[in-house]
């Protein structure tokens, strides 16, 4: 446009303005652009200085446009107080101020008035003020307009009607523009939310653009436990100040929370300190300071699981709008919780059941419904001497054979046709390496259902009886042993006790003191036995793990070797000790660590007619290494692979007459093995014998 004169107001030239308006501002959809093209189409054709300034939603500042009439156009931010703007929006009309008519404080602190000379003609934006509007408080003003403005205060109202139309046009394009992308990221949200199973991750996602939606200081979910209906939130959500609190956990039927909860419908309380219902104690736990809350339950089919609440709109109130938001992201956010709970139950049901599987000490194979295997245990692979393999996916039968008539594809068969009692199978094993070792094995079975009772898998047991029969052989063995270890000092007991009775020393005091003797030791000896048998039980029984504790082996010698010195001494032996100041502790029990050491160097005197006992220990590594080392009677080459069985004495022992049960080297090994430990023997027969114990130090 070409700078005129300025020239009397005609309609004309305003329905040239009007044109102009109409041109520029019927593709505008930008309030921000709205007002800049206002500001500057005005300035040109009133040829004043012509400011717009429009406030932000919490009503703070101004955003102003300042366009000079050629063309320059500036955009700057008001403060409220200074900008002048206030008093102008209460008018609530057009009027036409004068510089004069401020007070000088004003004028000062005003950014409007130090533009103007003289005086403004201003009108508030949306006109008429009371027009329901979307259009946020708007002021328009020409400054020093002059006598042949074209726009007056007689006209600049219509004016204001007239730019109303474009500002709300703007402001409602803007709103549906914000629910666009505010249902864009609702939708984002719950798509993301079912393609995870995990809560922390659900939760993570979801916070952040939910709490900017809303335009809310802090968003929390709190969950119902089922078993006491308590409401427990999800700390993690609900930012610094509750990081190290305890979960907060609010009754049920307590607080904003636990009304909607119990209700099943959603709340907004725009001021908490009006409603009866609102728990402060959480504010007052926390430092935080709730103001409004938007409150809304998280349902599954007709049951409330918990609510999810977000805190404090920070420009505003809520409205059925953010209402209407947070119950599209509820829906989703619900199924998303069931889900991970269920999945972390089915987690850990599954871990459950994989322990066990793995660690049976049976052979456990699962098989599909097409005869393949789907899993295998270890003990089944030792079992199969097949410790590498990987047997998933290979046909059952073709892994599994024995040398029952009708094959292992029958015993599945078998399975499947039986309804309640499920066969077993006593069998031998065949292994492959070269089709002539069997291991007699009992197999159980039964099939897995799937929810429609159809078989999915099958579930077969594979226990050994070979070892089964070692174990109770082994206890035949144990019972018979002590049988006849008691029975022989009994029989000896009851012989001379008949002799005595039947006057066989009657008149021979001598005799009788023989007959005595044979008693007495024979008694001691059975007095020994049932102790060692009972420290025995004791020891078999323990297990270390549970009582055990950090033990210096020192405190263990120290109780131990002067009576051992004193013995050994008085047998006419020489004993000696090396035992350093600093031998680190074991992890284990004093008892039966002081009974493993007891019954060696026991030996070691007892195997010792003349000579050197000699005990030493120190460290190796990571081990302690303790030696009982004799010169005494030596242990027969042939005697040593048996040396460690219950019952068991050398033959030169029993010769040369030395008192045993054969008990004590057993529970020497048992006792250092359960200590993880481990125990060898070098002996020379007429030489002498070395027991070597090696026990792991306790970790620091
Ligand atoms: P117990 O310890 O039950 O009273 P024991 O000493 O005969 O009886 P063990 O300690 O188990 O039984 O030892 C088994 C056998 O090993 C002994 O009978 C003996 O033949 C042989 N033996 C053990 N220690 C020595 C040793 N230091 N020197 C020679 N022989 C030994
Ligand atoms: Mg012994």
């Amino acid at each position: 446009m070409i700078a005129t004169a300025p020239t009397q107001p005609t309609n004309k030239n305003l329905f040239d303005l009007w044109q102009r308006l109409n041109l520029e501002l019927g593709n505008n959809f930008d309030t921000h652009g709205v007002c800049a093209a206002i500001a500057s189409e005005l300035a040109e054709f009133t040829l004043t200085t012509a400011v717009v300034g429009t406030s932000n939603p919490s009503q703070n500042y101004f955003d102003v446009w300042i366009s000079q009439p050629h063309g320059r156009l500036q955009q700057t931010r008001w403060e409220n107080k200074k900008s002048s703007f206030t008093p102008m929006l209460a008018q609530g009309a057009a009027a036409t101020l004068s510089k004069m008519s401020q007070s000088p404080a004003e004028l000062v602190q005003s950014e409007l008035w130090r533009l103007a000379q003289d005086s403004i003609l201003c009108v508030p934006l949306p006109f008429p003020p009371e027009h329901y509007s979307y259009t946020p408080p708007t002021i328009l003003c020409l400054l020093d307009p002059g006598p042949y403005s074209s726009i007056t205060q007689d006209n600049i109202e219509e004016l204001a009607r007239h730019l109303t139309v474009y500002l709300d046009r703007a402001a409602l394009r803007h709103r549906s523009d914000r629910q666009e992308i505010e249902f864009a990221t609702i939708y984002d949200i719950t798509y993301s939310l079912t393609s995870t199973l995990n809560l922390d991750s659900i939760i993570a996602q979801l916070s952040d653009p939910v709490r900017r939606s809303l335009d809310v200081e802090s968003l929390s979910i709190g969950l119902i436990e089922p078993a006491s209906g308590d409401i427990i939130f999800v700390t993690q959500l609900m930012g610094p100040l509750f990081q190290n609190m305890a979960p907060i956990r609010l009754k049920a039927g307590q607080g904003i929370a636990g009304w909607v909860a119990d209700h099943g419908e959603p709340v907004i309380v725009n001021n908490v300190y009006t409603d009866t219902r609102f728990h402060a104690q959480v504010d007052r736990d926390s430092g935080f300071q709730t103001h409004s809350i938007l409150a809304v339950p998280l349902v599954i089919e007709n049951r409330v699981i918990g609510i999810v609440e977000a805190i404090n709109k920070l420009h505003g109130s809520f409205t059925d709008h953010d209402l209407r938001l947070l119950r599209m992201v509820s829906a989703p956010l619900a199924v998303a919780i069931e889900n991970a709970r269920l999945h972390t139950s089915v987690l850990a049901e599954e871990r459950r059941v994989k322990t066990i599987f793995e660690n049976m000490a049976e052979g456990m194979l699962t098989v599909n419904a097409e005869g393949r295997v789907t899993a295998t245990n270890e003990s089944l692979l030792t079992l199969l001497h097949k410790e590498n393999h990987n047997l998933i996916g290979q046909r059952a039968d073709q892994v599994i054979k024995i040398d029952s008539e009708h094959g292992f594809a029958h015993f599945l068969e078998q399975i499947l046709q039986s309804d309640d009692e499920y066969p077993q199978l006593a069998c031998n094993l065949i292994l492959n390496n070269n089709g002539r070792t069997h291991v007699p094995v009992l197999i159980s079975g039964a099939p897995i259902l799937n929810e429609d009772d159809e078989v999915y898998e099958t579930i077969l047991v594979f226990s050994d009886l070979g070892q089964i029969r070692e174990v109770e052989r082994m206890r035949d063995d144990f019972f018979h042993g002590i049988v006849h270890e008691l029975r022989t000092p009994l029989a000896t007991i009851l012989m001379y006790a008949r002799l005595l009775r039947e006057g066989r020393a009657k008149d021979d005091q001598a005799k009788a003191d023989r007959f005595l003797g044979v008693i007495e030791r024979e008694s001691d000896r059975l007095q020994m036995m049932v102790r060692q048998m009972l420290q025995l039980a004791k020891l078999e029984a323990s297990h270390i793990q549970r009582s055990s504790e950090v033990i210096q082996l020192s405190r263990v010698f120290d109780q131990l070797l002067p009576p051992m010195a004193d013995q050994a001494t008085e047998k006419g032996l020489t004993f000696i000790q090396r035992l350093p100041a600093d031998l680190p502790p074991v992890q284990g029990v004093e008892e039966t660590l002081y009974l493993i050491f007891k019954n060696l160097i026991d030996n070691a005197i007892k195997f010792t007619l003349s000579g050197t006992v000699r005990i030493d220990a120190q460290t190796e590594g990571k081990e302690i290494v303790v030696r009982v080392k004799d010169g005494g009677i030596g242990i027969p080459k042939e005697a040593l692979p048996n040396l460690f069985r219950r019952f068991y004495r050398a033959q030169s022992a029993v010769e040369k007459g030395i008192a045993g049960t054969g008990l004590g080297l057993y529970m020497v090994k048992e006792g250092v093995e359960k200590h993880g430990g481990t125990i060898e023997v070098q002996s020379t027969e007429g030489e002498g014998t070395t027991f070597t114990v090696r026990l792991p130090a306790a970790p620091q």
